[in-house]
């Protein structure tokens, strides 16, 4: 069976993991969370005191850095493993990580020590990916790309959602301050940033369910993988 590569990017908390691992599931692809790679770097570097903002000294300890992802058997949920240790909790709830993470990102040599990982993790194709520069950078001949958009209030509702969801209490307008902060450090970072890829297609998922974006996403898979199989 013809198997192809999804690139789903888009600016913060606008659902792409959502959509992603859900369309992962549904055709029994393997998953990978791009941002997840960045924040594990990110709280490497903050717990080993390491100076952000001197990227060499940031290069130097990039080869200590191992991530991984494992399966919750319970929950059928992906976790973030680094060096050994699960920290997806850590990563998605830490203020200092939110904070940090694009300013980390805009080191090339961070980049460049991700970016080839997720180039080996999609070799043999079945995947979706997400992230910020997947079909521009990481999959450039990915066979479906998207570009995922939401209004800034929706997401940060979203993104608050989340994050009491897991028992952690901000308000409104730190979660949406947050946001646009990332987005404009990630759409203006001289080293990849955050843009449509020119083949893209653009889904604004502000007005629709998770149900109805995910029936439009697996309408343009099987067309995708038709094309790529003839
Ligand atoms: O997707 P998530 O919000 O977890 O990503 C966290 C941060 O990681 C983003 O704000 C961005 O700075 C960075 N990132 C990136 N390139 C990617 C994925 C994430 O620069 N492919």
């Amino acid at each position: 069976m013809t198997k192809i590569i999804i690139a789903i990017d888009g600016y913060s908390s606008c659902g792409k993991s959502t959509l992603a691992k859900q369309l992962a599931k549904k055709i029994g692809y393997h998953y990978v969370d791009t941002g997840a790679m960045y924040r594990a770097v990110t709280l490497y570097l903050i717990r080993n005191q390491i100076d952000i903002h001197h990227p060499e000294m940031v290069a130097e300890v990039l080869p200590q850095i191992k991530i991984s992802f494992g399966l919750d058997e319970q929950t059928q949920q992906q976790f973030t493993i680094l060096n050994g240790e699960n920290i997806e909790n850590e990563i998605r709830v830490n203020p200092r990580v939110a904070g940090f993470v694009s300013d980390v990102s805009s080191i090339s040599a961070v980049r460049r020590f991700l970016v080839h990982q997720q180039q080996e993790m999609g070799n043999k194709k079945g995947i979706v990916m997400d992230g910020r520069d997947i079909g521009t950078v990481v999959f450039p001949k990915a066979e479906l790309k998207l570009f995922v958009t939401a209004d800034p209030a929706i997401r940060a509702h979203r993104r608050l959602d989340e994050l009491a969801e897991k028992g952690q209490n901000t308000t409104f307008d730190e979660v949406l301050a947050n946001l646009e902060k990332r987005d404009h450090i990630d759409s203006t970072r001289a080293d990849s940033p955050l843009m449509k890829a020119e083949d893209a297609i653009e889904l604004d998922n502000s007005n629709l369910s998770r149900e109805e974006q995910l029936a439009w996403v697996l309408k343009l898979v099987e067309e995708r993988k038709t094309a790529a199989g003839s």
